[in-house]
């Protein structure tokens, strides 16, 4: 390297000039600035010295650099990093404080509040990997003791959201404490989708902070853009990763004893749901595909949701969501087109993306609903006749009902596989005259139940 003559600018091959190089030595660079050197030179990548010096941890160098007047605002070019977000990326909060120190001294309070946002914005997210929680805990809380209103909304390029508050992405309860300190308290503010600070711990099951957003006043009835409450979020969750079903479940008795309106439904309007979809539209109540990959939770945690419904909120409103869940099995028998968010599949997180199994759904428009609903008039009114002789039922018969016409839809599940198993056994005897029997295997909904109820057991 020290063989190869220095280009006339006296940088490197690496775009790198000599005070890049000097940042572990503050004595150096600052010889080297009285000798003219560039102080916002830039290396190959458009990295600066005050970015190499807060990514070395070069304390003196930074608050050197900076009083020279560094520029600190300066951008690499791959992320568009600044200096800070180096000290914060490479776990050196001691440099970022001091770093924040000599800021508020040398800029305007504007100035200075944006360097403590984007400050806040970075402490949230995951790449922050080199800190103890402890210790970023610890910055969070300076930072936001810095934060003139820490209810400020941004822009979340990586979720291509707008509307985001610090809220929406916190990561423990220490830091959220840390923002309610400082005055936080934006937990009903709506990002560009909807969605409230509450919706990502139902996501990402975290029942402390689900429990957090409950205690500081977030509307639980509170709608997102596509007219669900937070408790549709919830429910998705039992379809997911398997670890992660335990705490579901107690956050899903959280929503519930949160008082949250069961009959929450969004604008649909199919003859399986009327009145708009409600939870009872969230499950899957059919038998194809796979038992593991689904799009919506699977019916038998329906019986489940229906258990706690009556535990939590009583008798009446767990035959309301059996009666939604009835209503569809009806609607089905009836062979009534599905005109609704979910076409009878149940209501999907997957909204937009192929699933597993799933077909995209997209929304009727309402003319070709009314037009549908027009032509099936008399199967709708059979259906009404349906629902009607089951209103009186007590909640017992309904809870039978419900499990017997599953059942009868096993059965038929079972011989469409057996008629189609024969049917590719044929074929393939006719390609190739080898033994190659298929197996056709089918779980039954009973080691499904017994699961449950070892989930309930807590075995
Ligand atoms: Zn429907
Ligand atoms: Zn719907």
């Amino acid at each position: 390297m020290l063989e190869r003559p220095l280009p006339e600018d006296g940088t490197n091959f690496l775009g790198q000039s000599p005070i890049h190089l000097a940042v572990g030595n503050a004595d150096i660079v600052r010889l080297l600035l009285r000798a003219g050197c560039n102080i916002n030179a830039t290396d190959n990548w458009g990295h600066t010295a005050l970015m190499y010096a807060a990514a070395m941890d070069c304390q003196e160098a930074v608050l050197l650099l900076l009083s020279e007047g560094a520029n600190p605002c300066m951008r690499e070019e791959e992320y568009g990093r600044i200096f800070l977000d180096y000290a914060l990326i490479r776990g050196h909060g001691t440099l970022f404080l001091r770093a924040m120190e000599k800021l508020q001294e040398l800029y305007t309070t504007q100035n200075f509040q944006a360097f403590v946002r984007r400050s806040l914005v970075l402490l949230t997210r995951a790449e922050i990997m080199r800190f103890e929680h402890e210790t970023r805990g610890a910055l969070f809380a300076q930072v936001c003791r810095w934060c003139k209103d820490v209810n400020f909304s941004f822009t979340d390029h990586r979720r291509g959201t707008d509307g985001r508050n610090l809220m929406h992405d916190i990561r423990n309860l220490q830091e959220a404490n840390a923002l309610v300190d400082a005055g936080f308290n934006a937990f009903n503010a709506a990002d560009s989708k909807g969605e409230l600070a509450i919706h990502r711990f139902a996501e990402q099951p975290d029942i402390e902070l689900f429990q957090f957003c409950l205690d500081h006043g977030t509307d639980v009835n509170h709608k997102n853009h596509d007219g669900l409450t937070v408790l549709f979020r919830v429910l998705w969750g039992l379809d997911g990763v398997p670890s992660n079903i335990p705490d579901t479940l107690a956050i899903l008795r959280l929503a519930f004893g949160s008082g949250i309106d069961i009959c929450a439904s969004d604008d649909c309007n199919c003859a399986c749901s009327p009145t708009g979809c409600t939870i009872s539209s969230v499950f899957d109540l059919g038998f194809e595909g796979s038992d593991i990959f689904r799009d919506s939770p699977w019916f038998i945690w329906f019986i489940e949701c229906v258990t706690l419904v009556e535990e939590f909120q009583g008798l009446d409103k767990a035959k309301a969501v059996l009666m939604g869940a009835l209503r569809r099995l009806h609607t089905d028998a009836w062979d009534i087109t599905h005109v609704c968010c979910h076409r009878g599949k149940g209501i999907s997180d997957r909204k937009g993306i192929l699933g597993c199994f799933g077909d995209q759904v997209t929304k009727l428009c309402d003319e070709d609903t009314a037009d549908i609903l027009d032509e099936e008039a008399d199967f709708i009114d059979g259906l009404e006749n349906d629902m009607a002789s089951l209103q009186d039922r007590s909640h017992g018969d309904l809870r039978t009902e419900f499990l017997s016409l599953m059942k009868k839809r096993y059965e038929v599940h079972k011989k469409v596989c057996a008629t189609e198993s024969a049917r590719k056994d044929a074929t393939s005897r006719r390609a190739d005259s080898g033994d190659k029997s298929r197996v056709c295997y089918f779980y039954g909904p009973l080691g499904f139940l017994k699961c449950i109820i070892k989930i309930r057991q807590g075995i």
